[in-house]
């Protein structure tokens, strides 16, 4: 639903500038230690560290702290499991996986991740949803899958790469041509305004800080060429060609599904995980079969995007595209972001796809997965009708307008630099100022950071709630004579999404069905049976139809499975059976023969 009005998602505390502690400790004498993370401004590595060892050592039996591995840098990439530990190990349980931060400036996409960091372990008391979900799934959350490119960006003369920070496709220094970067040392990288009559930009009429594209055929005024603040090499008064950052990976191009070369994908790596942090990330996704959905946290647009990237909608299993349809309505309904898909409305060109995560976990793996694109500075001057990446390529001059008044009245000027005149080592006299695009674009600014978190975590919680979820139904037996017994072992997926949640995953047959065991002690021998059976997929409870459909499903139990053996044992001898559905969890049972 592109174009539809936002609507925020009540915040209990209200807004506000006085509203960033808002969170209150809660009263669980155990967890009365509990940090209070800082919404308004990031965090650089070591402090980010000590805030999830301090998560950690605060509420032990929900988080636990871990590496996934090392960067490029040799930074650790954090993982937190989060899960009520009492109630079971993290593999056993259905879950939920978050990251933030795979792109370097979208520094916004961590303090989403510890938004709802902290909502799960300071609610895990008293919210009756967030301790269902603690108690019967985990969620893995890494909140900045890329700290090398975060440190960079948080530099004091920062810079804003694309992501990691290993020379890629060249390791060499530009001996020529513009380097992007923080000229006059106050910490922003702004544009240079240059008088010349060739240049492609004038003044508005109105507003002559704003620059709006000359039209078609217009000549005689006064014209300008506006490029990014930086440095020159070489410069021989005529030519000039921006450089490409030397760190040129995009480690969202460098996942397994659909990987191309660098020709059809800029940044992709020389081979698909080539990239430590990606390989991290893929590596434990693969050793986690429990993992049925996912989501990425990106800045910006104030979108939801779901698959497929690479196909329409006609070509999805109808089954998956409407339980997407399903689920994002949801999301947009609880975040005020709409719900789009990648294929039909988030193309950087028209022509072209781009693969990433969204490929992998989805189109390869088969669980659900979206992409969340966090703030909208577009939507917050009052343009309600953008249309994504299209609007970047064209926009009219009114809504340009309209951002320079959220500028000046909402951001004290600053999200819109004004010109200020500046010797440039290289051109001499310049106009430096325009669009701080790091600080309002990339992300939101300080006031608005904790506002645009607070969004996500009833949704996220909603879909973790939703993933299938093994229980036993039924563990008896019943005496045969002569030491024989009959075992009877049933369970049941009281989840909402199937147990193999989308039918991609029967596709790709990532999915196993449900795998019983029974363990048998010494002296107990199967007389009738196999020790392990894998059995149905399992459906949820999620409605094929409604009530009202032509043709009722005619699958009423298919939620269930039942197994049975035959086996022989002295009377009073104990037996564990186990069953498990990759993305069902596991569950164990005992039973006795008697
Ligand atoms: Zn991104």
């Amino acid at each position: 639903m592109p174009g539809a009005a936002a609507t925020l998602p009540a915040v209990p505390g209200g807004l506000g500038a006085g509203s960033i502690h808002r969170f209150r400790k809660p009263a669980f004498a155990a967890m009365a230690d509990i940090p209070v993370p800082r919404f308004d401004q990031f965090y650089r590595h070591p402090e980010l560290t000590r805030l999830l060892r301090d998560y950690a050592a605060a509420a032990p039996n929900l988080v636990a702290l871990s590496s996934l591995g090392k960067s490029f840098e040799g930074r650790d990439i954090w993982l937190l499991t989060i899960t009520n530990q009492a109630t079971g190990v993290d593999t056993d349980k259905p879950a939920f996986w978050v990251d933030g931060n795979i792109h370097a400036a979208e520094l916004t996409a961590s303090t989403a991740c510890l938004y709802w960091l902290h909502q799960l372990v300071s609610g895990f008391e008293t919210d009756p949803k967030i301790r269902q979900l603690l108690d019967t799934r985990v969620v893995y959350m890494a909140p900045r899958l890329n700290p090398d490119g975060a440190e960079l960006a948080l530099l004091p003369r920062p810079r804003h790469i694309r992501s990691s920070t290993r020379p890629y496709p060249y390791d060499e220094e530009p001996v020529d041509g513009l380097t992007i970067e923080d000229v006059d040392g106050d910490g922003r990288v702004l544009s240079m305004r240059i008088p010349d009559p060739h240049g492609p930009y004038k003044k508005h009429a109105t507003e002559p800080r704003l620059m709006v594209p000359r039209e078609p055929g217009e000549f005689g005024g006064e014209y300008y060429r506006v490029i990014p603040e930086g440095t020159l090499k070489n410069f021989d008064g005529l030519k000039i060609t921006a450089n490409p950052d030397r760190e040129g990976l995009d480690l969202n191009r460098n996942f397994p599904a659909y990987w191309r070369q660098e020709f059809e994908q800029v940044g992709a790596g020389p081979y698909p995980t080539s990239e430590p942090e990606v390989r991290a990330m893929v590596d434990f996704v693969t050793r986690h079969p429990n993992i049925g959905a996912a989501v990425s946290f990106h800045t910006h647009s104030g979108v939801i995007l779901r698959p497929m990237g690479t196909q329409s909608d006609d070509d999805m299993t109808p089954e998956d595209l409407w339980m997407y349809k399903r689920l994002s309505d949801i999301g947009a309904k609880l975040t005020g972001y709409p719900a789009i898909s990648i294929f039909h409305e988030f193309k950087y060109h028209p022509k072209q796809t781009i693969t990433g995560t969204q490929d992998w976990v989805y189109e390869h793996l088969g669980a659900l997965f979206w992409t969340v694109e966090i703030w909208a500075p577009n939507k917050e001057a009052g343009i309600t009708d953008y249309q994504w990446i299209e609007w970047y390529r064209d926009h009219p001059p009114e809504d340009d307008l309209k951002l320079l008044k959220w500028s000046d009245e909402q951001c004290a000027g600053q999200a819109y630099v004004d010109w200020q005149p500046f010797r440039h080592p290289q051109l001499g006299m310049v106009e430096l100022g325009g669009w701080d695009r790091m600080n309002f674009w990339r992300n939101p600014p300080p006031h608005l950071r904790e506002r645009e978190a607070a969004r996500f975590p009833a949704w996220l919680t909603q879909l973790a709630l939703a993933l299938p979820r093994l229980e036993v139904l039924r563990a008896e037996v019943r005496a045969l004579g002569n030491d024989s017994w009959r075992i009877r072992f049933a369970v049941a997926n009281s989840g909402y999404l199937p147990a193999y949640v989308t039918k991609r995953a029967l596709e790709r047959k990532t999915a196993r069905g449900t795998v019983f065991d029974i363990h048998l002690p010494p002296g107990v021998t199967l007389v009738s049976g196999q020790e392990r059976v894998v059995g149905a997929h399992l459906e949820g409870h999620a409605p094929k139809s409604s009530l009202q459909a032509f043709l009722p499903s005619r699958e009423i139990t298919g939620d269930r499975a039942v197994v049975e053996w035959v086996v022989s044992g002295e009377r009073g001898t104990a037996i564990a059976l186990s069953a498990s559905a990759d993305r069902a969890g596991t569950v164990r049972t005992e039973v006795t023969l008697d």
